[in-house]
C-alpha cells in the first residue's frame, strides 16, 4: 500500500436485486465518491446497481470510468455517460484495468460476477500484486455468508488473519471509505498475508 486513494473500483450487481435498499445503497455510494472527489471505476454497464452507482456519481459531479467488454457492451448497455468508457476485447483485459485503475475496491451486493471479481481481486491483494484495501458495503446482512466463509477459512487453518484483515465490512459507505483509507495508511505486513504453503503443518 502507500499510494493515496484517488480512484475506487466498485464491483456490484448487473441486476437491482430484490430489496430496494440495494439500489438506495448504490445511489449513496455514487454520491459519496463524487463528494469526496474520488473517481468511480466500474464495469461500464448502464443496468442494475452498476447503472445506479455510475449515474448517481455523475449526477453528483463525480468522474466515472467504465470498462466493458465488446461482448457485454450491448448486454449490459455500456453507459455513454461515462467520462471514459473503455471497450476491451475480453474479460481478462477488463479485470486487469478494473484493478490497475484504482487504489481501493468497494464491493456492493451482486451476483456471481461480483463474487468472482471480489475473490480475484482479494487473492491478488494477498499475494501482493494489488496491494489495496477492499470494502464490503453491507445491506441487510447481504455479506454475512461471505464473511462467514472468509472467517471459516481462517478458523480452520487455511488462511491467515492478516490476509483476512484486508477485507473490511460496514453498513455505512462514508465510514467504510474512511476505514479503507486508514487501512491504506497502516497496512498489514505483506509477508503475514501470504498463502500458508504448509505453514503449521501437522506432524504425521
Ligand atoms: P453479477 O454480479 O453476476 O450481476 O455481475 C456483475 C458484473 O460482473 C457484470 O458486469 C459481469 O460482466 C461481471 N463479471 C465478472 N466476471 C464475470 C464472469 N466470470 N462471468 C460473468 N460475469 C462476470
Amino acid at each position: 500500500m502507500a499510494e493515496t486513494i484517488t480512484a475506487i473500483t466498485v464491483y456490484c450487481g448487473s441486476a437491482l436485486g430484490r430489496d430496494p435498499a440495494f439500489e438506495a445503497c448504490a445511489r449513496n455510494v455514487g454520491k459519496e465518491l463524487a463528494h469526496r472527489g474520488l473517481t468511480l471505476v466500474y464495469g461500464g454497464g448502464g443496468i442494475g446497481l452498476m447503472g445506479t452507482v455510475s449515474r448517481s456519481a455523475k449526477d453528483a459531479g463525480g468522474r466515472v470510468v467504465g470498462i466493458i467488454t465488446e461482448q457485454f457492451l450491448e448486454l449490459e448497455q455500456g453507459w455513454k455517460g461515462c467520462d471514459e468508457l473503455i471497450v476491451v476485447p475480453g474479460m481478462r483485459e477488463r479485470k486487469a484495468l478494473l484493478e490497475s485503475r484504482a487504489q481501493a475496491f468497494l464491493v456492493l451486493p451482486g451476483g456471481f460476477g461480483t463474487y468472482e471479481e471480489f475473490f480475484e481481486t482479494f487473492v491478488g491483494l494477498i499475494i501482493g500484486r494489488h496491494p489495496a484495501p477492499i470494502g464490503l458495503l453491507d445491506v441487510d446482512g447481504y455479506f454475512d455468508p461471505l464473511c462467514q466463509l472468509l472467517d471459516h477459512a481462517v478458523e480452520e487453518g487455511f488462511a491467515r488473519p492478516a490476509a483476512r484483515s484486508l477485507v473490511l465490512r460496514d453498513t455505512d459507505a462514508s465510514r467504510l471509505i474512511d476505514r479503507m483509507m486508514q487501512l491504506e495508511e497502516n497496512p498489514p505486513d505483506p509477508v503475514e498475508m501470504l498463502p500458508m504453503h504448509g505453514d503449521r503443518e501437522r506432524s504425521a
